[in-house]
């Protein structure tokens, strides 16, 4: 970036270009774009950011980020037990939700495995969920990690571990295209994929 730019602004610019899809371009438009915002929303989006560390928490049943041990998704009694969502990410789960056709719990692995970028399932939360599903009580996993090559690698290694453990293991599929990132995707494709998940 060029250093036109008074220092203040270019750390700025070099701390939100470290952001996924954020560019040194888009990084000096958002920038450029906050120094016009009023003080109050500049500090009030200051101390949101530096709250983060301690006010969000990973729930330790479903690994998924949380304000309070269990979470409420783990916690809430509108939900069967004997049902367990596998996801990658936790904003995976927001376009389950919206789609009303799962009402069981979930598990966030924290990623997929990729062994160009060397993550390895011992890099995910992988033993936590055998440990969980050890514990009894859950009848049905479902699959739901992404359909890229990374997700259908974990989908496939997931019902290699499970499905020995007597396991009824379901992997979504219909509805979404391949290569789908589930974050991206509608509502409905992910609650069409849902309801027509196929045993493994
Ligand atoms: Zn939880």
């Amino acid at each position: 970036m060029t250093s036109v730019y008074p220092k203040p602004l270019r750390r700025l610019v070099h701390l939100l270009s470290r952001l996924p899809g954020i560019g040194e371009k888009t990084a000096t438009r958002l920038s450029i774009f906050l120094l016009k915002m009023p003080p109050e929303f500049l500090r009030e989006l200051g101390n949101a950011i530096a709250a983060i560390p301690e006010s969000v928490i990973r729930c330790s049943k479903c690994l998924n980020i949380a304000d309070e041990d269990p979470c409420a998704l783990c916690t809430d009694p509108a939900r069967r037990d004997d049902l367990i969502c596998v996801v990658e990410g936790p904003s995976d789960i927001v376009p389950i939700e919206k789609s009303g056709e799962f009402r069981g719990r979930y598990h966030v692995l924290g990623g997929a495995i990729s062994p160009i970028d060397g993550v390895m399932p011992d890099d995910l939360h992988v033993r936590e969920l055998t440990e969980r599903l050890g514990l009894g009580g859950v009848s049905e996993v479902v699959l739901a990690t992404n359909l890229t090559a990374e997700g259908e690698a974990t989908a496939s290694y997931l019902a290699g571990v499970l499905k020995p453990m007597g396991l009824r293991v379901t992997r979504i599929a219909h509805g979404l295209p391949v290569g789908a990132d589930l974050e991206y995707s509608d509502e409905i494709s992910v609650g069409r994929a849902m309801k027509g998940r196929r045993e493994l």
